[in-house]
């Protein structure tokens, strides 16, 4: 028998959640990021889930973008770095990526292409404030000209900084705004706070990643449930020891935990090697057969330790929810000082993946 750790991916939820995003942002076409393996979810598994629903991709490794396109893909991909060197370039044309262009040298690249005659669609991205990739807003206008003199398809991008916090969008928008104000083709600014929270960002083109993912971008405003979005990966595994624990007793490595009162103790089988955050600390929710419970003692590499005092019927076998389904990934992340984004992707190889919820 293996180890009884598993992760299950529910496609029908993650349909559902993108077409939530799509209701959300009625009048926008949504690009459905699937960076990072579908964020942990695994990227053929979430492409197949909206095959014939979503109305592009984004991510940003050339090779899964090649392997989407040879898996008979034809929706527009959008690779959000861009080609790195000639050789990616030449790739992304042959297989008619679009390519974010966000520097100089990657207009250089364009245009000592060789077939960029191949339709090209570029999406020129601004850096209106979050000071990580794009044209400084001067440097916009000249961009612009340079690479519509190369033939290319353009539409315009930028990223928010802080549509999730109190900072907003309107500054970056205004930026973008004032960046190039005889633009009137496509742009496309909005991740899935934004698509959320501000209308006005929604352009043409938005970008959802974590929200098809089922988690909430702003745990803190609206939860996941609130936002009528679904979870789509459950962590699960199951209790395979107890142990009696006196007053006093201490847990797990460095003895960090220690009971107050006498108590039991369920050891799981999941630890930080299945991408269970090790720095969760004492506390954090735990879904036992059901019942909501917490963490207690230090994270080890492949179990960690529950509190079973106040469920006296759990025996070794009973199913454990680390996160997904009856324990929010959001609220596992909070607890560990983290967000859900980081949980999913973590998710170790070793934990055995399957999906359900859709033929
Ligand atoms: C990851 C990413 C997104 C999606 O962001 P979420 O917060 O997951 O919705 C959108 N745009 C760009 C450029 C990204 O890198």
């Amino acid at each position: 028998m293996p180890r009884p750790i598993s992760a299950t991916i529910d496609l029908s939820a993650l349909r559902h959640n993108y077409l939530l995003a799509k209701s959300r942002a009625p009048g926008a076409r949504a690009l459905a990021v699937v960076k990072a393996n579908a964020y942990g979810h695994g990227l053929m598994r979430a492409v197949a889930a909206l095959a014939g629903t979503a109305d592009g991709y984004a991510l940003l490794e050339i090779e899964d973008a090649v392997r989407l396109r040879e898996a008979g893909l034809r929706e527009p991909i959008l690779l959000l770095e861009g080609a790195f060197d000639r050789d990616d370039l030449g790739t992304a044309l042959h297989y008619s990526l679009d390519l974010v262009v966000h520097e100089t040298r990657q207009i250089d690249l364009l245009a000592a292409a060789a077939d960029r005659a191949r339709q090209c669609h570029v999406w020129l991205k601004i850096n209106t404030g979050m000071n990580r990739l794009g044209f400084a807003p001067a440097a916009a206008g000249a961009a612009l000209a340079r690479t519509q003199a190369l033939g290319c398809e353009v539409s315009l991008m930028t990223h928010f900084a802080d549509a999730d916090g109190a900072g907003g969008v309107s500054a970056q928008l205004a930026t973008l705004a004032a960046a190039l104000p005889n633009w009137r083709g496509p742009v496309s600014a909005a991740n899935s706070a934004a698509l959320l929270r501000f209308p006005a960002a929604h352009g043409q083109v938005v970008r959802p990643g974590i929200m098809l993912y089922g988690a909430s971008p702003f745990p803190d405003l609206q939860t996941a449930a609130e936002l009528g979005l679904r979870p789509v990966m459950t962590l699960k595994s199951r209790i395979i020891a107890l142990q009696q624990l006196a007053s006093g007793d201490r847990v797990g490595y460095g003895g960090q935990y220690q009971a107050a009162a006498p108590g039991v103790l369920g050891v799981v089988a999941c630890g930080y090697a299945d991408g269970y955050p090790r720095h969760a600390p004492s506390g954090t929710p735990v879904s036992v057969d059901g019942h909501r419970t917490r963490l207690i003692g230090r994270v080890s590499m492949d179990m960690v330790t529950v509190d079973l005092t106040d469920l006296p019927h759990v025996a070794p076998g009973a199913e454990v929810v680390l996160w997904g389904a009856g324990n929010p990934a959001d609220e596992v992340a909070t607890a560990a000082g983290t967000v859900a984004y980081e949980l999913f992707c973590a998710l170790a190889a070793r934990v055995p993946v399957s999906e359900c919820g859709l033929p």
